[in-house]
């Protein structure tokens, strides 16, 4: 055969070399996201170590509490100790019982599906769009239309006769998916909306920070966020009877006492130790220096990427703001089963890029979920690669 017959192919090698464009040339190995401690993080844990306010009580919960609702626009935050359990308590919270659905996307992190499990609850899996990675709306609301049925105001799926009580959408790598719409959907059909704002700190949509929208919505400060508590989380509200309620149960339900030691309901022991709040409000003073050296980042790779045929960088949503958590490409529908070679050559290159994450519905555990048709979720997971997106590159 000769070479004029064989289809153009994809260039791996000069994706590789795009990507390396980008990137610091001095760096030999360069993870997919670091932490960067550049402010006042020394300075602040070693006052916890010093008057030893180290765990359950001290300044800097209530202070990184205040910071934070004060940057994302919201009434109320609530430091827990991770994003995964400030899930758990947002589903808690809106009423999420045993043997409800509720409405998640395949494409997320398994987290998402986890904090449905630990109400009692059963995961629905819901499609993505390609402009968003995240929860298609209108698709959503077609299916909705053909599987459920309204009981006095209450949803109810037709098929396995289950409640279904909330959705939560997820902002895929800090892109916020279309929240004026999923709102809509979720007022037609009696549901409630909760945010997995775990990836989205500093995105907003239409000019509000993500996390407003639902009742409650989660946050989360792990290691590889855009910032971190070393392992954190809160529980974001505008509502302040809710607010009291997620700070009670996040505190073991204890009654404020002196000495007394009194609980009232099941609480869980998820408030965030006083160190980690100490790091969180180092960090939170450079978020919007992060923020900007992400965008930074993003426009260089948009930018080199506008060349590159069959690759495709992903940029913001025209009605949102990004934090640019992490940078993705998407690789031409055709050249899909380059993906993993294409993971192979940036490893060996020092780049350590990532797939996005198996589809829910594919894992063991939750095969057996209720689901939608999810082709566009399985396009998009079959040929996304993360490229690291540090705040210090
Ligand atoms: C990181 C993350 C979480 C939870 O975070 P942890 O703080 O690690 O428990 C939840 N959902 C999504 C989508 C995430 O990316």
């Amino acid at each position: 055969m000769s070479k004029e017959c064989v289809p153009k192919d994809l260039d791996l090698d000069i994706i590789v070399q795009t990507i390396k464009t980008a990137l610091p040339s001095e760096q030999k190995i360069i993870p997919l996201h670091e932490p960067y401690f550049g402010g006042n993080e020394w300075l602040y844990v070693k006052e916890c170590l010093d008057t030893r306010w180290v765990s359950s009580v001290g300044k800097y919960v209530d202070l990184f509490e205040e910071k934070l609702a004060e940057f994302t626009g919201v009434k109320r935050a609530v430091a827990v100790v991770n994003g995964t359990e400030a899930l758990h308590i947002c589903l808690k919270l809106v009423g999420v019982q045993p043997n409800d659905e509720v409405l998640i996307p395949a494409l997320t992190f398994i987290a998402t599906a986890n904090a449905v499990i630990y109400c009692g609850g059963v995961p629905h899996f819901v499609d993505s769009e390609f402009s968003t990675l995240g929860l298609d709306a209108d698709k959503l609301r077609s299916y909705l239309r053909e599987i459920v049925e309204i009981r006095s105001n209450e949803c109810y799926n037709k098929f396995t006769n289950r409640r279904i009580k909330a959705v939560v959408p997820m902002h895929t790598f800090g892109h916020p998916v279309d929240l004026d719409k999923l709102a809509a959907v979720c007022e037609e059909f009696y549901l409630e909306l909760v945010e997995d704002t775990a990836e989205s700190l500093g995105s907003y949509y239409k000019g509000r920070h993500t996390g407003n929208w639902g009742k409650v919505s989660a946050v989360s400060f792990n290691g590889n966020k855009v910032i971190t508590t070393g392992g954190g989380g809160a529980i974001l509200t505008n509502d302040s009877e809710i607010a009291k309620l997620a700070k009670h149960i996040t505190t073991q339900a204890k009654l404020p006492h002196k000495w007394e030691f009194r609980h009232d309901m099941i609480g869980y022991n998820y408030r965030m130790p006083n160190i980690n709040a100490a790091l969180g409000c180092a960090q939170l003073e450079q978020l919007p220096d992060f923020l900007e050296k992400k965008r930074q980042l993003a426009k260089r790779y948009q930018r080199l990427f506008s060349n590159i045929k069959g690759a495709d960088f992903m940029t913001e949503p025209e009605f949102a703001q990004s934090n640019y958590w992490l940078n993705a490409i998407l690789l031409a529908p055709e050249y899909k089963e380059k993906r993993d070679e294409l993971l192979t050559l940036t490893h060996e290159q020092g780049i350590l890029s990532r797939p996005a994450w198996d589809l829910m519905y594919t894992l063991p555990m939750f095969t057996a979920c209720p689901k939608m048709d999810c082709s566009a979720a399985e396009s998009i997971a079959g040929r996304l690669i993360n490229l690291p997106s540090s705040v210090n590159l």
